[in-house]
């Protein structure tokens, strides 16, 4: 198996997150811009999976190593599931959180249940495969915490926000964590260990 893996992404988080997961697997895992890649197709799919894999196919066709790309957003119950997979472009970035608020000032407590989701594909010269997580919390009444990025800072699990946990604890319940654990066994697996 190669020991090269290249990330549909030039988000540092992702990248992170990817690689603290990967690392045991001897992985070095690129960013798009260090494997060369300058793309950025239309995510016009209507699912995570598909924009997954539009994502992970462009780059691909660029660089020719093997890719895996994540599409990933946050799904508010409230709202009918939006964001969605419109997510990112949900508000002007840093101002996703304010205008979530706004949403939901009026909704009670026990209706603002929401999951973030995630999909992962992975492609290489021999095909493509997905792997999914979620990770289950609800929207709070004001933003906390400085870690992370995007909608963690009014993403609650438990009593914290997802800007509250450690980069570990981030890892160990959230969404893109579970579905790069579930790459991790099938690279694992296809290695042979
Ligand atoms: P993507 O980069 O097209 O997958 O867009 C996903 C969007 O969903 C991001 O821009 C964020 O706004 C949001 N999102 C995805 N994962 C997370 C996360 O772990 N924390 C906070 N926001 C996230």
């Amino acid at each position: 198996m190669t020991n090269k893996l290249v990330m549909a992404t030039n988000n540092a988080n992702k990248l992170r997150e990817a690689r603290e997961i990967l690392s045991p697997l001897g992985i070095e895992v690129l960013s798009q811009r260090e494997a060369g890649a300058d793309c950025d197709p239309d995510e016009n799919g209507s699912t995570f999976a598909e924009n997954a894999i539009i994502k992970a196919k462009a780059v691909f066709e660029a660089v020719g190593l093997p890719t895996i790309a994540d599409d990933s957003g946050l799904c508010v119950d409230a709202l009918g599931g939006r964001p969605g997979v419109h997510s990112a472009r949900y508000a002007p970035k840093g101002e996703e959180c304010d205008k979530l608020l706004g949403e939901m000032m009026n909704v009670p407590d026990d209706k603002r249940g929401a999951a973030f989701r995630c999909t992962i594909c992975y492609i290489d010269g021999e095909g493509h495969h997905e792997f999914t997580g979620a990770c289950e919390g609800a929207i709070g009444h004001e933003q906390r915490g400085s870690n992370g990025f995007g909608y963690d800072p009014v993403f609650m699990v438990g009593d914290r926000t997802m800007a509250e946990l450690s980069a570990d604890e981030k890892n160990t319940i959230s969404h893109r964590g579970a579905a790069l654990r579930g790459l991790y066994r099938f690279l694992k697996e296809r290695n042979g260990d």
